[in-house]
């Protein structure tokens, strides 16, 4: 799928998981091969004229992306900015192969890694319009959050907000609770 697409779904991870960039991250990557395995666009790259075609495309894609997860980090809010920018490395982590082998002529990936992803992509010249579409759903829903988290940072700022519904002070009275019933709080259900 193209690269834009996993920013952008990189942009709602880091949202969602806002304290923890580590878990944003491996969510994004794991995204990535859950998108893949989604019809959408790709050409032969075998057939005549294939090669341009795909690097058109790439290029576009490629400068889309990095526009999008620009635009990304700085909207999000302070208490998400890191996990942001983690879930958009972890969400395009294994679409660098063809960047680094089109420049380097190498693969940065073990040689499963490389087959897993090869494996699972469902791409025809028809998929343009699940590409753009996916696009589109992915910004409104981060556009949506984005307005969310703004409106409950405004409404009160007791504690950090949480796009899960949650805010600073109810996670600390979680702990709390935890602390006097003897249970962690890492182990209270998420
Ligand atoms: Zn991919």
């Amino acid at each position: 799928m193209f690269v834009t697409n996993h920013v952008l779904a990189g942009a709602i991870i880091g949202r969602w998981y806002a304290d923890r960039p580590v878990t944003a991250f491996l969510i994004g990557a794991g995204t990535h091969l859950a998108m893949d395995s989604v019809p959408h666009w790709g050409c032969d790259a075998e057939a005549s004229g294939g090669p341009e075609r795909f690097l058109r495309a790439a290029r576009r894609d490629g400068l889309l992306g990095l526009a999008a997860a620009g635009g990304a980090v700085l909207a999000a809010d302070r208490d998400c900015r890191v996990s942001t920018v983690t879930a958009i490395c972890g969400s395009v982590l294994l679409d660098l192969d063809k960047p680094v082998e089109h420049f380097f002529d190498f693969s940065p990936f073990p040689a499963v890694v490389q087959w897993i992803h090869g494996a699972i992509q469902r791409e025809s010249e028809g998929g343009m319009p699940m590409e753009v579409a996916t696009g589109a759903l992915l910004t409104a829903a981060d556009a949506w959050m984005a307005r969310r988290s703004r409106r409950r940072g405004r409404t009160g700022r007791r504690g950090r907000t949480d796009p899960r519904g949650r805010t600073g002070a109810g996670r600390h009275h979680l702990a709390m609770q935890s602390s006097s019933t003897g249970q962690s709080p890492a182990t209270l259900p998420a």
